[in-house]
């Protein structure tokens, strides 16, 4: 099994490693920094670098189909490593951090918006989550102010363990409907944005909310008779 340090360390950018196994253009590491596509936030990108300095780019970082193993997806025309080789992971830190900084910011949209989550995603610039919101009139300048008074608390996010027993004692806090965290897991991630939410989540957040700078509510539409999509953005 791969240590995921992006789960334990989201702020670290490299990290040294080992090649454990070799699939085409799929490698799988002894450690890695890359976060695996999961949760509606994109797999990371950026390269690996040889002894001798060379580069070949990651394109995509995702799990393989069925099982936890992480696999970085090599660009086809570079030179390839071998297993066993040792070699170094980068981040393409600018475009990962811009996704921690849209995630951490659809947990705070949750608190605004206190209705089952349906469905989201996670891109560079914007996100978005779907809410199964009844009848209820949403109203965009309101949502963009109390996410950014939010943002400007600088409200501390942490991240703790529990067990699953402890979390299915607890359903409440789970607002996501349709993607279900993994239960039945020993452990499971809880991400506490300190007195505004909690939920279980495998993401990569920022540690402050206050990082996530200005937001604006970009779109508001309906999906369906219950559903509202609600759009944030830089
Ligand atoms: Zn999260």
């Amino acid at each position: 099994m791969t240590i995921e340090r992006f789960a334990t360390a989201p702020y670290q950018t490299h990290c040294q490693t080992r090649v454990t196994a070799i699939d085409g253009q799929l490698l799988s590491l002894a450690e890695t920094v890359f976060y695996a596509m999961g949760g509606g936030q994109p797999g990371d990108t950026g390269y690996i670098e040889f002894a001798d300095g060379e580069r070949t780019a990651i394109i995509d970082t995702r799990r393989a189909a069925g099982t936890r193993e992480i696999q970085h997806h090599l660009a086809p025309e570079g030179r390839m490593p071998h297993t066993d080789e040792e070699i170094t992971v980068h981040l393409d830190w600018e475009r990962r951090y811009a996704h921690m900084r849209i995630h951490t910011a659809l947990h705070l949209l949750t608190a605004v918006l206190p209705y089952g989550v349906t469905g989201g995603s996670v891109a560079s610039q914007s996100g978005r989550l779907d809410f199964d919101a009844g009848d209820a009139v949403l109203d965009k300048d309101a949502i963009e102010a109390a996410l950014n008074q939010l943002i400007e608390q600088a409200i501390p996010v942490e991240t703790r363990w529990v067990s699953g027993d402890e979390l299915a004692a607890r359903p409440e806090l789970i607002k996501t409907m349709s993607v279900k965290p993994p239960m039945g897991l020993p452990q499971v991630r809880l991400v506490d944005i300190a007195g505004t939410d909690l939920q279980p989540c495998g993401g990569t957040h920022v540690a402050n909310t206050r990082e996530i700078g200005p937001i604006k509510v970009l779109k508001l539409e309906n999906k369906g008779a219950r559903n509202r999509r609600v759009t944030i953005g830089f």
